[in-house]
């Protein structure tokens, strides 16, 4: 039977942590007793530096439920996304599959038992799609539409309306675990590791209690890294604007040819509308050209690995 750990980032979330335990822990029963995880499946709450009372809760319900919650704490706050991570790389090495799931149950956690399923159908990664926004303010909505676009139009593969709502097996985790990068955004990761994915559908809710921990500032840094992690597309974006210009400035060349013959001109703006134009166009392009080494070197120091094997077909058999 598959050991299950449930991964939660929990920052300043005293209002929501025993709610979450307990809900959570309701999860783990249901399905231990439908026999389709292992008798020791557990809650791993990261404390991810936080300032309120959330570590001494862990601790409690630790203490009250000693094999069904542990507990990591950081030793500071590193944002979401590296508490994710350092919650999925302490869980693989204690168990065969993971889920990750935020403190505030905002995501529901009735699903968990369909990703179990898709997993032991033989998916290594499940996502957690929320089917709408209802609940989402008009603001939020909005932006993260615009986000899922913008990240689709410069080229990077996520998964529309996808959060960090998923179940990821072992295996997954331990390709994860190869992308050493500091930049993080998980999401848009997930997609490069491979292996048989799928979704599963779900309303997303109210937060249970407490506020959100994403104000305006967090979620543009999260969008801004998303593309700038992924994509190197605005780099070619400048290139190809130099291009342009460059382009226009022939149009300008002719132009500006027809207009001084004809004599109807100022001295000397010829050749300074000629100069600002072609300049211009000839700085971009060199921006851009820099730009394109740069995007590379970008690439080759993140060091992701370059493929993955799933499995290995030779005379004595399969592997891996
Ligand atoms: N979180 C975290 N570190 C942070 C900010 C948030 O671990 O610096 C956790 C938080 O406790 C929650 C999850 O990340 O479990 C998502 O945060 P939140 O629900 O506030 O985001 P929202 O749903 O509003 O986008
Ligand atoms: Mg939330």
């Amino acid at each position: 039977m598959d050991k299950l750990a449930i991964v939660v980032p929990c920052y300043n979330e005293e209002e929501v942590l025993k709610i979450a335990s307990e809900a959570l822990r309701g999860v783990l029963q249901d399905l231990i007793q439908k026999e389709k995880i292992a008798g020791d499946s557990f809650i791993l709450f990261v404390n991810d530096g936080s300032k309120d009372r959330t570590w001494e809760l862990i601790e409690e319900e630790h203490a009250a439920y000693p094999e069904k919650v542990c507990g990591v704490k950081l030793a500071g706050n590193v944002g979401h996304q590296f508490a994710l991570t350092a919650g999925l790389m302490t869980a693989k090495d204690m168990s065969d599959v993971t889920v990750s799931i935020d403190a505030d149950l905002q995501d529901d956690v009735s699903v968990i038992e369909e990703m179990i399923d898709k997993f032991h159908a033989g998916c290594d990664i499940v996502y957690g799609v929320r089917r709408e926004r209802k609940t989402d303010t008009f603001f939020k909505r909005t932006s993260a539409q615009m986000f899922y676009k913008l990240m689709s139009l410069m080229g990077v593969k996520t998964v529309y309306n996808h959060a960090d709502f998923r179940l990821m097996s072992k295996r997954a985790v331990e390709e994860f675990s190869k992308y050493k990068e500091t930049n993080l955004f998980l999401r848009g990761m997930m997609p490069l590791i491979g292996y048989q994915t799928d979704s599963v559908y779900y309303d997303r809710k109210e937060r249970v209690a407490g506020e959100s921990k994403y104000p305006l500032k967090k979620m543009l840094a999260l969008a801004f890294n998303g593309i700038s992690s992924f994509s190197v597309k605005p780099i070619s974006l400048i290139l190809g604007m130099g291009l342009f210009i460059i382009f226009v400035s022939v149009i300008a060349l002719v132009y500006a040819l027809i207009s001084y013959f004809t004599g109807h001109v100022v001295p000397g703006w010829t050749s300074l509308i000629l100069s600002i134009w072609f300049l211009g166009g000839l700085q971009l392009l060199a921006i851009g050209l820099v730009g394109q080494y740069i995007g590379k070197i970008y690439i080759e120091v993140k060091q992701r690995p370059r493929y993955n094997i799933e499995k290995i077909l030779t005379a004595d058999g399969e592997s891996k």
